[in-house]
């Protein structure tokens, strides 16, 4: 018998977040989803009355997560899941993407989600129990031209993620970074952040990347319902893994990327090894 839970996903406007949170409703649990609009609220909470809550969040309004966390735990009780979705694509050369476009994609997909852990955690560790699904991204193992702003921030939450899963293991607490491939969500719609072209160096390398992108947006391979039914299989599983690739892209660009390090790693071992003593 399934345990019902609260869950907690941050953007459930569209996407992945959306898809969690019905699909964590199907299984009659409860949610309550960070949005970014009042209409966005109404609109989920009609999702399953008494059983969907909204509340208005933009993670990078740091302060007001600790708060927003606290009310939560008061009013609805323990927070049994916290999925860290909330998050965005930059994409653009680096030499043309200001730094303070950088900085803002590490504020949402970075520093949001950790606010959000650091919010959720005292209340699970007080429990012994709790699961955080950080979604991170293939670009948070593998790398491709024109999105190193992405990547960097996907990488980055891989390493917490990693690292507060072996900080809170023994304490109940089960943390997973899930890596997307491409998915039909509104990521490289109206979500993407598209920095201008200003250097004709790379426009052989970088134009067709950004055209493809816009094509393929919302024709791409991966079904965000079926990735949600994936991630309510980690709540249920006793001994959920670090790291969870969804779809087949994500999968053979992943092993493609393990090869050439093994490769890389094995020639330059001499190397490597001349530095100890
Ligand atoms: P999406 O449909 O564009 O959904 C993104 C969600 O994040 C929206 O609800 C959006 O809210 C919210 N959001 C963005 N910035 C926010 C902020 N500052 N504060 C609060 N909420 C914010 O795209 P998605 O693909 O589902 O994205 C969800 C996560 O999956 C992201 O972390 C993304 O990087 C990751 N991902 C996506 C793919 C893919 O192929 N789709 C692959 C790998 C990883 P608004 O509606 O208010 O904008």
């Amino acid at each position: 018998m399934t345990i019902s839970r609260l869950f907690l996903i941050t953007g459930v406007s569209s996407g992945f977040g959306r898809a969690l949170a019905q699909a964590a409703l199907a299984d009659g649990h409860r949610v309550v989803g960070t949005v970014r609009h009042v209409e966005a609220a109404e609109a989920f909470q009609m999702l399953a009355p008494g059983r969907a809550f909204a509340r208005l969040l933009d993670v990078t309004d740091f302060e007001a997560i600790a708060p927003l966390v606290d009310e939560v735990e008061a009013t609805l009780g323990p927070i049994g899941v916290l999925a860290n979705n909330a998050g965005y694509g930059h994409e653009g050369v680096m030499e043309e993407s200001p730094l303070e476009d950088l900085r803002r994609q590490f504020d949402v997909n970075v520093f949001g989600a950790v606010a959000m852990m650091r919010a959720v955690l005292p209340h699970m560790r007080v429990r012994r129990s709790g699961r955080i699904l950080n979604i991170t991204s293939m670009g948070g193992f593998i790398t491709m031209p024109g999105i190193a702003y992405y990547c960097g921030s996907k990488f980055a939450l891989e390493g917490i993620s990693e690292t507060v899963g072996k900080e809170v293991r023994d304490l109940g607490i089960h943390v997973t970074a899930v890596a997307p491939g491409s998915f039909r969500t509104d990521w490289a719609g109206r979500s993407m952040v598209r920095a201008p072209r200003a250097i004709g160096d790379y426009d052989a390398l970088f134009d067709p990347l950004r055209q493809r992108r816009q094509e393929v947006s919302g024709h791409q391979l991966g079904n965000p319902e079926k990735a949600a039914r994936a991630m309510m299989q980690l709540i249920d599983c006793e001994a959920p893994p670090a790291h969870l690739l969804l779809g087949s892209d994500a999968l053979a660009l992943a092993r493609d990327k393990l090869q050439a390090l093994e490769r890389d790693i094995a020639r330059w071992e001499t190397l490597t090894r001349s530095t100890d003593g």
